[in-house]
């Protein structure tokens, strides 16, 4: 029996109903359940096979680093957010969003 890697008190049994949520498109796995915390684990190949099925349903979020330009204004710069970015978090010009500065990064997070 394996133990759990995320509690270390559980073990993990063997599930075939691990519900993986990707943009709204629900995903069934086979995987590990851990009895104590109740992590779910999907197989990684049961993971590669979700991401390939999301990719062609266009729904499976790509990490992306995209290159963009600042332009100025007279409030000041402007950061274009790229239309993939916008559709993928559902971006509108009503929404807002929180800034932080992590060391040289910035991170901007959706908010709600
Ligand atoms: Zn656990």
């Amino acid at each position: 029996m394996k133990t759990c890697m995320i509690c270390e008190k559980g073990t993990l049994a063997a599930v075939e109903d691990i519900i993986l949520d990707v943009s709204g498109y629900v995903f069934i796995a086979k995987g590990e359940r851990c009895g104590q915390c109740h992590e779910e684990i999907p197989y990684e190949d049961e993971t590669r096979r979700m991401i390939n099925a999301a990719k062609k349903l266009g729904v499976w979020p790509e990490p992306l680093k995209l290159y963009r330009h600042l332009s100025r204004s007279s409030g000041g710069l402007i950061l274009r957010i790229p239309s993939d970015i916008e559709r993928q978090l559902e971006l509108d010009e009503h929404g807002e969003i929180a800034i932080s500065k992590v060391g040289n990064k910035i991170i901007i997070e959706t908010e709600g």
